[in-house]
């Protein structure tokens, strides 16, 4: 219905001849255009450095006086002494050379000279502060004192001159032989949010936050480079040897640029709801099939991401094929991504599609979405890992994410699983991502645990709620900075609004028949947390580990003290399942019981007390097996092994088929840490 009426709109806004776009396929802009930057660049592929001039023009929206401006240096991360390199260096990066930090991966941003109309020539008040850790060594970020304040609702324009040296590939940009990607390239102003100035240093752990606004940016590059940027080209000239290049872009938050001299161009069309969108992938001519197979992917993801949550908004989205081994592949920049192939790789191990796929995620979760990557990262890479596993499923099918081949077979949620076993509960996912105790738990939990607790949260709402509330957290906020309230919200408002969580103090029973109220009538209301509260609170904030298990099942007669009749079927048995909770995570649950006429009854625990023995008398009949969350719904109990039990002909207890299952799950451990 919204859609409809918005198309309509659009085509009357074009019909009237209102002005379209450049970048996108909106007549209006899409978001509060607080920057507005032109740069003017002269890249050198040899000496591997940017020369540059940039105009900065800032709108003040915050509703307050502002008296100095901070700036990220992001360049400045790569020098021996800066708390990037130092927190890097601690988790066993760094290691090529013994106590030596490398000339070539050496990087650098000097600010030559800034200036502000107004306010004068501010080049000497520039100073760098840490407001991380005090490392009064780390140049990532530099403020610059106003000599008098921006009131609110002026407009304050930069000028600032300065010189880029890329590193040989750390993390993300530098240079990689010939190839030259220029991301955090330039001083980009921090955000003012939530009443202070936000500006972050940078971290080995952290990526990105930045306001939207438009960027008009000349490339210079030698005439034998191709270059890929973000936004859409709009105009070269070549001059002795040279082409400069101009792009432009809107509503983003940030602007990057591969350069090489070995990229083949590949280009499609996907036609959106709002209009074209043109799909350019920048491949090296050594990997003759992945142009066709990254703009593949691309195509279908962009289709499934429209469908789901929203069309692409943008007329443009670039893919860049980085050289191998470049710490470059995998990265995402608004309307621009980074994939990554390998010579090896066989076609059946779809890597490509699903780095291609993930950075594409991006577009939505970061790019569009635009959580604060430094303080929030759950909120654009976990939930882009959630999104992954749909999309990869959707695709590829359930168990063929990763291995599409005949003899291995691996899902995307299994692996986001792995990822998140492989670590110890050591951060909560709501850690700023610099505070995590280590990369590896970073990783596990950022990505991993946020999509394996969204998957469970799926199971708890269901697939259709849990897709409304992420399309209405996608179309309330795309061009805005929302926080991890704003999407727990939405998925609260989806959950009640589809009747399934009561807004009345109750809980929710994973696997139980739904009452329409929320509450399992059979144990009445048992928690006092609202809604899904006490799952986020548990989940989300907190460490807690989700543990259950099927201790035992035992049958014995009710008679136990007469010798059994030649006849079992005559005989009354009292069959016991014990069930416990392992961890401190408190989660309902449903237990499966089978007995031995092929009947199967199920149970219903609130999993408050640490154990539950549950107890049938059968006439004849005795009990087989037991297994808690038998639809496998709590995906993030974090041992399944214990979740079953059986009972062999012989009496004895047996886990079934548990040491081919633990097999496999250890080799899709491994290859988990592989693609992470
Ligand atoms: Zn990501």
């Amino acid at each position: 219905m919204r859609k409809t009426l918005f198309l309509a709109l659009l085509s009357l806004a074009t019909a009237l001849g209102a002005q379209t776009s450049i970048a996108t396929n909106s007549p209006t802009p899409l978001s509060e255009r607080v920057v507005q930057y032109t740069i003017d660049a002269q890249i050198d592929p040899v000496k591997h450095t940017v020369d540059a001039s940039e105009t900065l023009a800032y709108r003040n929206l915050t509703g307050q006086r502002l008296t100095s401006f901070p700036f990220h240096l992001y360049l400045n991360a790569f020098q021996p002494q800066s708390t990037f390199a130092r927190e890097t260096a601690e988790s066993g990066g760094f290691r090529e050379v013994e106590r030596e930090y490398p000339e070539h991966r050496r990087g650098e941003i000097r600010i030559a000279s800034i200036t502000a109309d107004g306010f004068g020539d501010l080049t000497s008040a520039q100073r760098f502060t840490a407001p991380d850790d005090g490392n009064a060594a780390d140049h990532t970020v530099m403020e610059v004192p106003l000599p008098h304040p921006l009131e609110p609702g002026e407009t304050i324009t930069f000028h600032i001159a300065f010189q880029d040296k890329f590193p040989e590939s750390i993390a993300r940009n530098g240079y990689k032989r010939d190839f030259m990607m220029g991301g955090q390239w330039f001083p980009k102003v921090g955000v003012f949010w939530h009443g202070v100035w936000n500006c972050h240093q940078y971290h080995a752990t952290t990526e990105f936050f930045s306001d939207f606004g438009v960027y008009n940016v000349k490339l210079t590059v030698p005439e034998n480079y191709t270059v890929g940027t973000t936004g859409v080209s709009t105009g070269i000239i070549h001059s002795g040897g040279r082409n400069t290049m101009s792009f432009y872009a809107e509503d983003v938050h940030d602007f990057a640029w591969a350069a090489s001299p070995h990229f083949s161009e590949t280009t499609e069309t996907y036609v959106s709801a709002m209009g074209p969108v043109r799909i350019r992938v920048l491949a090296l001519k050594s990997h003759p099939q992945a142009g066709p197979r990254y703009a593949a992917i691309l195509r279908q993801t962009m289709a499934k991401f429209e469908q789901w949550y929203g069309p692409y908004p943008y007329k443009q989205i670039t893919v860049i094929d980085p050289e191998p081994g470049s710490a470059m592949e995998g990265m995402e920049y608004p309307t621009l991504i980074t994939g990554g192939t390998d010579w090896w790789e066989p076609s059946w191990l779809h890597l490509l599609e699903v780095t291609a796929e993930h950075e594409f995620g991006h577009q939505y979760w970061y790019g569009m979405v635009a959580t604060n990557e430094f303080e929030e990262a759950w909120l654009d890479e976990g939930i882009n890992s959630y999104t992954e596993v749909k999309v990869i499923e959707s695709l590829f099918g359930k168990d063929k994410g990763i291995l599409g081949g005949t003899y291995a077979n691996a899902g995307e949620r299994d692996l986001q699983r792995y990822e998140y076993t492989l670590v110890p509960d050591y951060d909560p996912m709501t850690r700023f991502a610099y505070k995590f105790r280590d990369e590896r738990s970073y990783g596990g939990v950022t990505y991993g645990k946020t999509a394996t607790t969204l998957l469970t949260l799926e199971g708890m709402i269901g697939e259709g709620t849990m897709r409304e509330a992420v399309h209405q957290y996608f179309t309330k906020y795309r061009f805005k900075h929302p926080t991890t309230d704003d999407f727990l919200l939405e998925i609260e408002k989806a959950a009640i609004a589809n009747n399934r969580v009561s807004n009345s103090p109750a809980y929710v029973t994973v696997g139980a028949p739904f009452t329409g109220s929320g509450v399992d009538a059979s144990k009445g209301p048992v928690d006092s947390a609202p809604a899904l509260r006490f799952y986020f609170h548990q989940a989300i904030y907190d460490t807690a580990i989700l543990d259950y298990a099927v201790d035992s099942v035992t049958t014995q007669p009710v008679q136990w003290w007469k010798p059994e009749p030649e006849d079992p079927k005559k005989t009354d048995y009292l069959n016991t399942v014990v069930v416990h909770r392992k961890g401190d995570f408190i989660l309902p649950v449903s237990v499966e019981v089978a007995f031995d006429d092929g009947t199967r009854t199920r149970v219903w625990w609130n999993g408050k007390d640490r154990w539950q023995r549950f107890t049938f008398q059968k006439h004849g009949v005795k009990v087989i097996s037991a297994e808690v969350d038998p639809d496998h719904i709590v995906v993030l109990d974090k041992d399944r092994f214990n979740n079953s039990y059986q009972v062999t002909p012989h009496g004895s207890a047996a886990r079934k088929l548990t040491a081919i299952i633990l097999f496999l799950e250890q080799c899709l451990s491994q290859v988990a840490t592989w693609i992470v």
